[in-house]
């Protein structure tokens, strides 16, 4: 038996003092899990259950990497996120069980076709072309449970070309990480190799060919991304 095309590479994240790599099996995105980001987008966020997206694995891009500016769009946003990752998964898991599935964090950028995003949503549409599109999931390294525990309150942060354009705390989620698992546990099996980008505190924006977008969560890490 063998392949019929050359079988695609796995993506995967750095694993922060280790030469080990971490394999990713899928990419879970949260919506609106900040309330001031939730203000800012025009909705009520007292009101909403969480609701996810998906980007695909190869949309991955290292830290210190570049971010080519998509086609199809004059209005692509940042947004900031802390990330999990799963080592363990399954249906329905308790929130009690939730935490020991996680095996680190990182943080990533969410980048979104916000123009497209918001076409989708007028026509009732999926979010796939303002979300899922090739190197929209910059992410760097990550950093096991085990060597720095599971953080709850955190700052998060960005800037862009040395300016701060996001700031927040982690302790703001609306839905926290155990929920969050809980909950899209109900909707989807969970994995090993899952990431799940938790959603973005307020200061969304859009950014230009040669901006440097520089990140990160307190005692996570941090990211550096330059758009080409
Ligand atoms: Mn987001």
């Amino acid at each position: 038996m063998s392949y019929v095309i050359d079988a695609p590479t796995l993506p995967t994240l750095p694993v922060r003092g280790t030469d080990d790599l971490f394999p990713i099996h899928r990419i879970y995105c949260v919506g609106r899990n900040y309330a001031e980001h939730a203000r800012e987008m025009g909705h009520d966020p007292d009101k909403e259950p969480p609701f996810f997206f998906q980007k695909n694995p190869d949309t991955i891009v290292a830290d210190g990497g570049e971010f080519p500016y998509p086609d199809k769009s004059s209005n692509v946003h940042f947004e900031m996120e802390l990330v999990v990752a799963l080592s363990k998964g399954g249906k329905d898991i308790a929130e009690s069980d939730a935490m020991g599935c996680v095996y680190g964090y990182a943080v990533g950028l969410d980048m979104t076709r916000r123009d497209l995003q918001g076409e989708a949503k007028k026509k009732g549409r999926p979010w796939e072309v303002g979300k899922a599109f090739e190197y929209s999931a910059p992410c760097g390294h990550l950093v096991r449970a085990s060597d720095i525990g599971h953080p709850e309150n955190a700052r998060i942060w960005l800037d862009v070309n040395g300016q701060r354009r996001q700031e927040g705390d982690i302790n703001q989620l609306i839905w926290n990480i155990p929920e969050t698992i809980t909950y899209l546990s109900g909707l989807f099996t969970l994995a090993a190799g899952d990431l799940i980008y938790t959603g973005t505190p307020a200061g969304v924006g859009a950014i230009e060919r040669g901006d440097v977008m520089t990140g990160g969560v307190d005692g996570v890490g941090e990211i550096s991304i330059t758009v080409v």
